[in-house]
């Protein structure tokens, strides 16, 4: 910790590291003495807590100063110095504690950059929540609020204009015009004047000698925003829909819309983004992956002019972060769509958050502040009055316990819009196919496919795997070739030139593909299980007459890219889409009556406690798009044709698998009917002092008779080079307190934990 003295007059603010008690307004009787104060015309100094972007560990808390006779509250941006440097902070909290510490002035702030607060009160409430849940700290928590400094650029500028003062003895008719003008509107932007009046710049100058007119800049926070404009009129609702919709919006708790694929749900979504709109609120709408964005925003420019939408997510450049930040911050804005960050938009006039596909992992952060979108909404929500909805047809576990124990309230849908029947599963055991070369399609899915051809109706295949081959096999000493950073297989890609190379998917480390084993010298590689490349290679050799989109993370860098595909899809100009996760979640293409999940498998074996629920969902979404518009199958290839998981999805019987789920977790203590923190260690000496925290954990269990469990193990994709301890039951926060964390990476709720 820096010392107070060390960062001169200005002091540590003296919360404790992790559970602060800010306020966000001056109590009652500051404020009536500040009144009093400001009537005699001095204003009463308050302590108030900073918070500045710095690195520096020991202010990562904020810092006390005190307001001298400024009138500052918090979320107020300011200008202040620390250690003689000149900073820009965020002003947290404000209170009447004493202005001196440790025997130190506090020193004042030194100006009010922005009067308008850049954090809203729900935001600054929310900020300090996630510090407070999440164990880490408040500037941490902050950083997903605000884009990279200087902040000072996202207030913005002042409108210069010009004020009526009186009217001249003699006027030209040109003067006469702006006189007019100016003393019917009191105040008037220099550029509406030009435009209004038309007149010279010599006009003005000369009404400004005469004293008629004054040069007067207004902040933009106090000019009107424009009301909202719908480019469309939202859908009529089915009755169901209707039903679901009302409902909702009746209910204060968070409401989870548990409908089936191809329900609605964007529809009903639709209706409540409108009704916000027109009460002058702002919505959120979160997607879970950066591709869905564009598919998104194409379903909303049918409801708002696309000037009323702004899009959030991290792959923006900064230049247009800060341009959509403002966007939102001026009201301009009536719905943010993005991934998980945007969640943090600048809304000061939050009306709801809709969180699509909430089951979804991609709504864990994995770097700190290692928040879940999940919650930190439903907290947003609360502090802001704004309402949460939580769309899916696949409920996590975690929010499926929360609607029985009464915390979420759940509506349904259970029907396809114009009862459209769900899609028909037929499962391939893959143990009993013959491949021949052309693994993984089995002669049930290629004749599939051809079908779709002839019919000229569309398919999308699912594989969840990258590249070439899934591994490098010696068929000599029967080793793979293993990356040596992760230990893990090499996956073989092939780059757009064509040259074969390997890749480790967990480091990106690449490497050369090697002519013999570098185990035992043989000259007998064999490049094993498939990945989208070589599904690319065999759809065009087996279709050639067919047109065939690919969607991975190797040809998709942006979102833009995947509207061009999806548009191509919608226009019917491609036969078949295929690729990785983008493809199953939330597409809503009405020619697709073939869905293929590849090789259901992967993912089934993981050491994870999540695996089944992982694959049940995503068996469930790709279900969803196949037979929109008209009677669909689906294709799921897999080894365990047997799995829990597999039947229930291929038989769609989500609320059966979600009870079988739970009582299964239940039973074997497991969020969410537990709590699970995850500590990762990745320094030197990892193994050393994660077994070192692990014993204390131990120790501490043992001591205050915890009902809990904690153990330790390197994680799978680590190389050995990460470890991390893992405890899991009930109440669990009380330990952290007596934890040495300072090697530690603290994941609370985590969603990796292999
Ligand atoms: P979900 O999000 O539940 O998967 P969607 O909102 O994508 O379902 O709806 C599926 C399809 O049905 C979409 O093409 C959508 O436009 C259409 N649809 C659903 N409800 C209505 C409605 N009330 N009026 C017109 N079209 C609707």
């Amino acid at each position: 910790m820096v010392g107070a003295a060390g960062l001169e007059l200005a002091t540590l603010c003296s919360q404790s590291r992790y559970s602060s008690q800010l306020s966000y307004a001056p109590n009652a009787d500051i404020l009536a003495k500040n009144t009093r104060s400001a009537r005699e015309g001095y204003t009463l100094s308050m302590r108030c807590t900073v918070l500045v972007n710095s690195r520096s560990p020991g202010i990562h808390n904020g810092l006390s100063y005190e307001t001298g006779d400024l009138t500052v509250e918090p979320g107020m941006l300011v200008r202040i110095s620390v250690r003689k440097k000149e900073m820009e902070g965020i002003v947290l909290s404000t209170d009447n504690g004493p202005l001196d510490e440790e025997g130190f002035t506090l020193k004042p702030i030194d100006e009010i950059i922005s009067k308008e607060p850049v954090l809203s009160t729900a935001q600054l409430k929310t900020l300090q929540w996630m510090a407070d849940y999440y164990y880490c700290s408040l500037r941490s928590a902050m950083t997903p609020f605000l884009p990279s400094p200087p902040w000072r650029t996202l207030i913005p500028k002042n409108i210069p204009g010009y004020r009526f003062i009186k009217e001249p003895e003699k006027l030209t008719p040109k003067q006469q015009v702006v006189i007019d003008t100016l003393r019917r509107e009191g105040w008037m932007s220099v550029s509406d004047v030009k435009k209004e009046t038309d007149v010279s710049a010599a006009i003005i100058k000369r009404l400004k000698e005469l004293g008629s007119i004054e040069e007067e800049s207004h902040s933009p926070d106090a000019v009107e925003i424009k009301p909202y404009v719908f480019a469309g009129t939202p859908p009529t609702l089915t009755p169901l829909q209707q039903s679901a919709y009302e409902e909702m919006k009746k209910e204060k708790r968070p409401s989870l819309l548990f409908g089936i694929t191809g329900s609605g749900k964007t529809e009903v979504y639709s209706q409540m983004i409108s009704d916000a709109a027109k009460a002058g609120k702002q919505s959120i709408l979160l997607v879970p992956e950066i591709l869905l964005t564009e598919h998104i925003i194409h379903r909303f420019e049918t409801l708002f002019n696309r000037d009323r939408i702004a899009v959030l997510h991290s792959r923006l450049t900064p230049a247009s972060r800060r341009s959509e930040w403002m966007r939102i911050r001026s009201g301009e804005a009536a719905l943010v769509i993005g991934s998980r960050s945007a969640l943090f938009a600048p809304c000061h006039k939050l009306g709801l958050i809709i969180m699509d596909e909430e089951h979804e992992w991609t709504y864990k952060n994995e770097q700190t502040p290692r928040y879940h979108a999940r919650e930190t909404a439903e907290k947003l929500c609360e502090f802001a009055g704004a309402k949460l909805v939580m769309g899916t047809a696949t409920p996590s576990l975690e929010a499926w316990s929360r609607v029985k124990s009464g915390r979420y309230h759940m509506t349904e849908l259970p029907e396809r819009y114009k009862n459209q029947s769900l899609p028909t599963v037929k499962v391939v055991d893959l143990a009993t196919v013959n491949f021949g070369s052309l693994y993984p399609f089995s002669p049930t899915l290629l004749a599939a496919i051809g079908d779709r051809l002839k019919k000229g109706e569309q398919t999308v295949l699912f594989l969840n795997r990258r590249g070439m081959a899934s591994a490098i096999l010696c068929l000599k000493c029967r080793k793979r070739l293993v990356s040596p950073e992760s230990q893990l297989p090499f996956t073989l890609h092939r780059s757009s030139y064509g040259q074969p190379f390997l890749l480790d998917h967990f480091s990106g480390v690449t490497a050369n593909l090697p002519a013999d084993c570098p185990h035992c010298g043989a000259h007998d590689l064999l490049p094993v299980g498939a990945g989208t490349q070589k599904v690319e290679d065999i759809l065009a050799a087996q279709f050639p007459q067919a047109r065939i989109l690919r969607a991975d993370s190797d040809v998709l860098q942006y979102p833009e890219q995947m509207r061009t595909l999806l548009k191509k899809m919608r226009d019917r100009e491609a036969d078949i889409l295929f690729g990785t996760q983008s493809v199953v979640k939330g597409l809503d293409l009405p020619g697709v009556t073939l869905a293929v999940v590849m090789i259901a498998d992967i993912g089934l074996s993981l050491p994870h406690f999540r695996a089944g629920e992982r694959v049940f969902q995503l068996l469930t979404q790709l279900t969803g798009r196949s037979g929109r518009a008209q009677q669909g199958e689906v294709i799921v290839q897999t080894f365990r044709p047997e799995a829990v998981e597999v039947v229930a999805a291929s038989q769609h019987r989500t609320r059966d698998y979600l009870e079988t789920e739970l009582t299964l977790r239940e039973q074997l203590h497991y969020p969410p009917s537990t709590e699970m923190i995850r500590f990762i260690l990745r320094e030197e000496r990892a193994e050393q002092n994660a077994k070192k925290l692990h014993a204390a954990i131990l120790r501490f269990i043992h001591e205050e008779d915890m009902k809990a469990q904690a153990s330790v193990a390197p994680t799978l994709f680590g190389g050995g080079k990460v470890w991390h301890v893992l405890l899991r039951g009930k109440d669990l926060r009380t330990i952290l307190p007596s934890l040495d964390l300072s090697d530690a990476v603290v994941d609370i709720d985590p969603i990796d934990c292999i």
